[in-house]
Parts: structure tokens; C-alpha cells; sequence
């Protein structure tokens, strides 16, 4: 299918094209991005598309997410591929910002996020959630979206998105969508395509291995002895640092045991200049 899709750059002109969408009463579902796009983004276009008459997708690679000022520069971006992409998906508008657009001069306001975001990633990459919550409040807000599309393959965020929605009382529905895989098992991601050759067979270990851990805990044994067994697998393989491997509460991201249900095995590890997660249920 190929639409029309309008591509809008400010606040002003989105406002623009929201605004009469409403007048129509139509249903707005949002899926924000930071580009370079995949399968993975494009399934939350298409389950948008699925459950809302208008799908705008933002583009935007949010400079107050990375705690690396390398990882913000190597990001890749492939904006007009993207486009092409998501014309071809069937997607309405592509909101594609500046970073002056975002944050004008004088921008000094931040979201934090307590609890879901502190752990994990959040003990990692310091401010991250921050950003992320910041950011996804803005484009909540400035395209009136009535539903909003994130990817398990980010859990956490996904998490820190629904707690700051309550919170905050937007009306917003925030949904939820399944991690997309290549044919080995690695999670769909933007990064993957900064692995050389050898390091991307190594990636498709991870989600191997974290399978392996998850059968080992159904099965009934100890987190205390198949959490460090897959770490010792992971640096084995060749992934280091290995940043966590952790068993948690799948509804609120807090520490939990083996026999607790439903729970998340969740890992970020580095592999050469790549840092990868991924996380699977424990049901
Ligand atoms: P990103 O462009 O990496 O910020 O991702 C934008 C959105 O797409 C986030 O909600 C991600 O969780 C989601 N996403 C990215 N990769 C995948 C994937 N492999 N499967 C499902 N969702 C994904």
C-alpha cells in the first residue's frame, strides 16, 4: 500500500494536521522513533494502523537519551529510506523535528521517573530515562495522540512510558508490542547494523543463551545459580562488559525470585563498541 503521508517538521504544522484530524474525529495512534527504521518499527506501524485511522510516526533522535556523546554521533540515519518505508507501510504523517524544534532556547524542563527507571538500564546510562521521559511527554502532548505504540525489545522504557502516562494523567492508551526477531533470534535494532560480520554471529547468542536461562528457571532452579551461569556464557561468547542479567516482576520492574509469575529475564551487554538488550518472559 503507498499513501500520501504528509511530513511535517514543527510543533505549528502538527498541531496543524492534528488538529483538523480531531475536528474529524478520528482516532490518532503515535509510534515515536529514533529512525533507522526496521521490521521492528514497522510492526508498531502496522498494529497502529490496525487500531487507529491516523498514524503519525515521529523521527527523532533525542540528544537528551544518550549519556555517550559517540553512541548520539554514530547513530545511524537514513531519513529518507525511513520515509520510503513509511509510505509504503501506509503511515499518515512523519513528524520530523530538529533539535531546535524540541528544545528551544530556554528549555529547562525535565521529567524523572522514580522506581521503574531506576535499575537496569537506569544504573547505566545515567539520565536516560530522563530523556526518554521528557521526550515522549513532549510528542505525547504535541500530537494529541489517543494511542501510543512502544516495542517490548524495550521493556524498561516501556514501563517508565506507562508509569509516567498514569502519572501524569495524559489521556493516553500506551500499547505494548511483542520484541520483532531476525531469522536467528537477534532482536530487530537499529545498532545491530554497527556489528561487524563476526560480531553479529556472536549477537545471535544472546537470545540463545537467555532461553537457556529461562528453561533452567521453569524448570525450578535457582536464579542464584543460572543468573551467573549466563553471564559466564555470555562473556564466553565473547560479549563484555556483561551490564546486568537480572530476574525481575514483569508488571513493575522489581526484584523478584524464580517462583515468581509473571517475571522478565532482562541482559545489556556490550559487544566490541555495541551495547545490546534484549529480555524475555518468564511465564
Ligand atoms: P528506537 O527507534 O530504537 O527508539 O525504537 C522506537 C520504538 O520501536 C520503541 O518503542 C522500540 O521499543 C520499538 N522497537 C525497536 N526495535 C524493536 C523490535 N525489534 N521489536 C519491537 N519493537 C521494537
Amino acid at each position: 500500500m503507498t499513501s500520501s503521508m504528509v511530513t511535517v517538521r514543527n510543533v505549528a504544522d502538527l498541531r496543524g494536521v492534528v488538529d483538523q484530524w480531531r475536528a474529524d474525529r478520528l482516532v490518532i495512534g503515535l509510534v515515536p522513533t529514533m529512525g533507522a527504521l526496521h521490521d521492528g518499527h514497522l510492526s508498531l506501524v502496522r498494529r497502529a494502523l490496525a487500531e487507529c485511522d491516523r498514524v503519525i510516526v515521529s523521527i527523532f533522535v533525542n540528544p537528551t537519551q544518550f549519556d555517550n556523546a559517540s553512541d548520539l554521533a554514530l547513530y545511524p540515519r537514513t531519513a529518507d529510506d525511513d520515509a520510503a518505508m513509511l509510505r509504503g507501510a501506509g503511515a499518515h504523517a512523519l513528524f520530523m523535528p530538529d533539535v531546535d524544534a524540541m528544545y528551544p532556547a530556554g528549555f529547562a524542563t525535565r521529567i524523572h521517573v522514580g522506581g521503574v527507571s531506576e535499575g537496569l538500564c537506569g544504573a547505566h546510562r545515567l539520565g536516560h530515562f530522563d530523556g526518554v521521559a521528557t521526550v515522549v511527554t513532549k510528542l505525547l502532548i504535541q500530537s494529541r495522540t489517543d494511542r501510543a505504540y512502544f516495542g517490548e525489545r524495550d521493556f524498561q522504557q516501556l514501563q517508565v512510558v506507562r508509569r509516567v502516562a498514569a502519572d501524569l494523567d495524559l489521556p493516553v492508551t500506551i500499547v505494548g508490542c511483542p520484541t520483532v526477531r531476525e531469522g536467528d533470534g537477534l532482536a530487530m535494532s537499529s545498532r545491530n547494523r554497527r556489528l561487524p560480520v563476526e560480531d553479529r554471529k556472536k549477537a545471535a547468542r544472546l537470545p540463545h543463551l537467555m532461553q537457556d536461562a529461562v528453561e533452567a528457571l521453569k524448570n525450578g532452579e535457582g536464579s542464584a545459580s543460572v543468573l551467573p551461569r549466563l553471564r559466564t556464557a555470555l562473556e564466553q561468547t565473547g560479549f563484555g562488559p556483561v551490564e546486568y542479567a537480572e530476574l525481575r516482576r514483569a508488571d513493575d520492574l522489581t526484584r523478584c525470585d524464580e517462583t515468581y509469575r509473571p517475571a522478565r529475564l532482562l541482559v545489556a551487554a556490550w559487544l566490541g563498541h555495541v551495547r545490546l538488550i534484549d529480555n524475555l518472559p518468564v511465564a
